[in-house]
């Protein structure tokens, strides 16, 4: 398991790469929920999302042992992440992504430095390929969770919550493959055992929530969530063990929450998030992670998400 020492290592080592993102307050919107919230705006991380964390450790952990070449097989966010660190520490980076990958986020790779490769349409295709591909290249592949180093990197987004907010009660964390939330367990178990963490996955993609009930890890089929980042089918082999043994609840959120609270969080906040990025925050709105007399902070995971599908997101969405 992933330890405190590794995510403070971890913290030293990327705090010239990532941004320590701040916690922003409204109180419309608290008044709205009906909850003392805030939120870890992650959003306005380096290349919009907390994957940059993981991928900056892990990345720099395969500089130092001289890899000059990093791969990765998603062509969302942490593919981005990978191709922005990668660029950044000066050595390359080749993202697989599907054929069938929007254009939007095959130009961002491409921004950031990333090398891209098409390959099938699923990740039992590109995964091998993108390992096999380092494995010629004398590279390493970066995972986007089930990976230590990655775990490390994004449990520094909990070391940062429990020193900006002191008095945090409870802190709500969407899962998808789990890395976020054993980073996050990770550090905030070790420091402040006291802080409730709540995990957040959509009622579409529940597979830790089954996994948790059954006591094992469990699949489900390929899901269709708006929640883009959360449509992992299984949590990690690594990331599962640390959840069923810290974690302290988990609730599940519908598609209409998740688009509800990205509609709230755009006009009481004035803030863009992706429907992944919003989960936390319905978890809250919906009154299922946080109670009344609780301080709580959501973690707002990502923000990018493109106008066109934002706009055709809030049009579905309940008029105020
Ligand atoms: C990847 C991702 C998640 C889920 O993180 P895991 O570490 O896979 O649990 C949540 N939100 C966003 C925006 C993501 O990109």
């Amino acid at each position: 398991m992933a330890t405190i020492e590794e995510v403070e290592q971890a913290r030293s080592r990327i705090q010239n790469i990532i941004h320590n993102t701040p916690i922003v307050h409204s109180r419309l919107l608290q008044e709205k929920w009906g909850r003392r919230v805030f939120f870890k705006v992650e959003h306005l991380q380096k290349t919009g999302s907390f994957k940059i964390r993981g991928a900056a450790n892990a990345v720099t952990n395969a500089v130092s042992d001289g890899a000059k070449l990093v791969t990765a097989a998603s062509s969302g966010n942490h593919g981005q992440a990978v191709a922005y660190v990668a660029n950044e520490l000066g050595i390359a980076s080749v993202i697989a992504v599907p054929t069938d990958a929007s254009p939007a986020k095959v130009a961002a790779i491409k921004a950031y430095g990333g090398q891209v490769e098409y390959c099938g349409t699923t990740s039992a295709e590109r995964i091998p390929y993108a390992v096999s591909l380092a494995q010629q290249q004398g590279g390493v592949y970066i995972p986007p969770y089930d990976h230590r180093d990655v775990i490390a990197g994004q449990g520094t987004a909990g070391l940062e919550i429990i020193e900006q907010m002191t008095d945090v009660d409870v802190i709500v964390v969407p899962v998808g493959g789990g890395g976020l939330i054993s980073g996050i367990l990770t550090a905030v178990k070790a420091q402040r055992p006291d802080v409730l963490v709540i995990g957040a996955e959509p009622a579409l993609a529940n597979d830790t929530a089954l996994s948790l009930e059954r006591g094992e890890i469990t699949a489900i089929g390929p899901t269709e969530t708006i929640a883009d980042g959360l449509r992992t089918t299984q949590p990690g082999d690594l990331t599962f063990p640390i959840v069923s043994e810290l974690l302290d609840g988990l609730v599940l959120v519908e598609e209409e929450e998740i688009i509800e609270a990205m509609r709230d969080i755009a006009v009481r906040m004035k803030q863009l998030v992706e429907p992944s990025g919003a989960v936390a925050a319905a978890a809250v709105m919906s009154g299922k992670a946080g109670g009344p007399d609780q301080t709580i902070v959501a973690v707002i995971s990502g923000g990018n998400v493109d106008l066109p599908r934002f706009a055709s997101l809030m049009n579905t969405a309940e008029k105020e």
